[in-house]
């Protein structure tokens, strides 16, 4: 029989968010491949489950995937956790995935607890589009950068935090990105959770007076549009057509368009030639 990997999601907090289907896969697994088996072993205790486990980590994800695989080629069902939520969200799994998939090992998941998931849904900001950013880059060249790119971001915007970095992050994107809504999801399904709607200037007064203890999910607002068309005004030729295009991604594309001629001073089949050009550049 073929071997097979099944992707499991487990609570963020709270125990009983596991699914009837998780509890029956992690029971039915051969081997339970972990981020961390000493987490791992408290959840399938609570459980009852008694199965053998190896760990499959970031720092050794790489080679472990190749382990991994070959005893799936012999017919061993894995099942992969990470320490909570869902795995490959800001968390090992992306590479055994990956290589499964190029080695043809049949993949399947158990969907189940993600924290971003969670803060968005009960956060009440703007969610038919968002992005998610995990954690913020560490190194500063490259956060930089990636905070230039979020300037013009009208999206709703989503970050992973530790307790001992909240503070600094909260100022470096309010001196970046200025003030915003902000919501600040805080140890979410555990006794203490907390769901916080304010903005940037004053949660990072408020955490210069209140320590930051537990997990953090930070929804920050979009950029306002009309802010953001503001601050490019009169430097369209710096922009592709369709960066200009995107300006007005909040009306329907025939006013955009209307919009960007009137920018350039240039007749509407002129933006419309323009953007085919380029797209036919980038096939
Ligand atoms: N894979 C996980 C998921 O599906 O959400 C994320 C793992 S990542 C290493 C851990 C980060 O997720 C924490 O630093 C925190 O930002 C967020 N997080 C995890 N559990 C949380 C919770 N109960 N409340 C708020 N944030 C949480």
């Amino acid at each position: 029989m073929a071997g097979s990997l099944t992707v499991c999601a487990t609570p963020i907090g709270n125990l009983d968010d596991i699914s009837a289907r998780a509890l029956e896969v992690l029971r039915g697994a051969d081997l339970i491949a972990a981020e961390d088996t000493r987490h791992t072993l408290g959840l399938l205790n609570h459980y009852g489950i008694r199965v053998p486990m190896i760990s499959c980590h970031k720092d050794n994800e790489e080679f472990r995937s190749d382990e991994l695989i070959a005893k799936m080629r012999e017919g061993v069902r894995i099942v992969y956790v990470s320490d909570a939520g869902t795995p490959a969200i800001s968390d090992p799994g992306e590479i055994l995935v990956r290589k499964c998939h190029e080695e043809g090992i049949p993949v399947t998941a158990v969907p189940g607890a993600c924290a971003f998931v969670t803060a968005l849904s009960m956060s009440g900001m703007p969610s038919r589009r968002f992005i998610f950013e995990g954690f913020l880059p560490v190194a500063a060249k490259e956060r930089n950068a990636l905070l230039e790119s979020l300037q013009r971001e009208e999206r709703t915007v989503i970050f992973y935090e530790a307790p001992h970095r909240l503070r600094k992050t909260l100022s470096i994107l309010l001196e970046k990105l200025g003030d915003r809504k902000l919501a600040i999801g805080r140890e979410l399904t555990k006794v203490h959770e907390e769901m916080e709607l304010t903005t940037l200037a004053a949660a990072s007064a408020e955490y210069e007076q209140r320590e930051p203890r537990g997990e953090y999910v930070l929804i920050l607002g979009g950029a306002d549009p009309e802010a953001v068309r503001k601050k490019q005004d009169g430097r369209w030729e710096q922009m592709t057509m369709q960066e200009h295009m995107d300006l007005y991604a909040d009306l329907p594309p025939k006013e955009a368009m209307k919009k960007v001629a009137a920018d350039r001073g240039i007749a509407r089949k002129n933006v419309y030639e323009a953007l085919l050009k380029e797209k036919e550049s980038r096939q």
